[in-house]
This record gives C-alpha cells, sequence and structure tokens, in this order.
C-alpha cells in the first residue's frame, strides 16, 4: 500500500504495470520518454542520460552498452544463454533484417567481427554462436526490433538449441562482463 503514500514510486509502478520503459535501467529511470520496445528505450535512455551532463561512460555502463556506433550499438543481453552474451543492434527498430539499409547492415557485421575478436581474446571459448532470429516462431524474444547474438561457447556446452530454453547459471556478472569486453574494444 505504500503507493497511496509515494506518488513518484505510484507512477513509476503504473508504467511498469503496463509493461513500459522496458530496457530503461533504474539508473537512468530520470528520462521520461517510452518508445514500447525495449532496444529503442534502452539507447534513448543512454542518450537522453548523456544529453542530461551525465558521463557516456556512466551512462553506457548503467545500460550495459558496450558500443555505440554510427547505425548500431552492441549491449550485453539482460538475460545471457552464456557469459559474454552480447547483442548488436541497429537504432532503426525494424523486424527486417532486409529492411536494413546497406550500410546498417554493413556496420552490423563489422561490429560483430569485432565482437568476435573481444570473445575470443578474453574468453578463450572453443567456438561461437552468432546469428539472428526474425520472429518469435523463429525464437526472438523482441520480435519487433532486430538483434545480432553473438556468444561464446565450449566444448561439452549443451548444444545452441537446449541452450535457448534455459536459464543458466553464470559464474560472472553482467557488470564484470561488460568492465571485461568495454576494455577489449578499447573504450575502457
Ligand atoms: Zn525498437
Amino acid at each position: 500500500m505504500d503507493r497511496l503514500w509515494t506518488p513518484w514510486r505510484y507512477s513509476y509502478v503504473s508504467r511498469a504495470e503496463k509493461g513500459l520503459r522496458k530496457g530503461v535501467p533504474v539508473e537512468l529511470d530520470a528520462w521520461v520518454g517510452d518508445h514500447a520496445c525495449v532496444f529503442c528505450n534502452m539507447i534513448a535512455a543512454v542518450e537522453f542520460a548523456i544529453a542530461s551532463g551525465m558521463e557516456a561512460k556512466q551512462a553506457e555502463q548503467a545500460a550495459h552498452v558496450v558500443h555505440r556506433g554510427s547505425f548500431c550499438y552492441i549491449c550485453l543481453n539482460a538475460y545471457p544463454y552464456s557469459t559474454g552474451h552480447v547483442m548488436v543492434v541497429p537504432y532503426r527498430h525494424t523486424d527486417s533484417l532486409a529492411a536494413l539499409e546497406s550500410a546498417e547492415a554493413g556496420e552490423m557485421m563489422a561490429l560483430a567481427q569485432s565482437i568476435e575478436r573481444c570473445l575470443r581474446a578474453v574468453y578463450r571459448p572453443d567456438g561461437l554462436n552468432f546469428g539472428l532470429n526474425l520472429g518469435e516462431a523463429a525464437g526472438a524474444g523482441v520480435a519487433n526490433h532486430i538483434h545480432l547474438h553473438g556468444l561464446p561457447r565450449w566444448s561439452g556446452d549443451t548444444n545452441f538449441m537446449t541452450v535457448l530454453s534455459e536459464t543458466r547459471v553464470l559464474p560472472e556478472s553482467l557488470d564484470v562482463t561488460w568492465e571485461r569486453l568495454r576494455e577489449a574494444f578499447g573504450e575502457a
């Protein structure tokens, strides 16, 4: 019942109950807009925080954004299938890979290459998975905004399809993963 006595909290709870502001980290809660999309919200919150005077690194860390490119950004998966699970997300809100301009698709692939280099350097995996799930039927958790997954794999790991449906026990926090990959990207 504390909401009766804390209007600011009621406002926050009512937004949450409507499923809004997904992707906005608590530290960036001052952000007041909503695009009803986890990926659009995430990057909008970061950009709003920076425009409002927050240091870029601090804003990116709060959202676990590893890198912001010209057309795409890289962030950690908040519900990773394995340690080091990152995603390349175009700023453009689209459910279609084919809808991307060539420069957007090109940067998406270039950032995937950078991720491969970083994941190999940081985690020394036996292999890696890279790919896109287009549509809920294909396994996309967020079907309306495409995102390219990249994650390290180790021998003896379960296969990819099994991993997709499991909650994994992770040996490393997202904050630590962000620090390590950020440094590997040369943006420490
Ligand atoms: Zn979006």
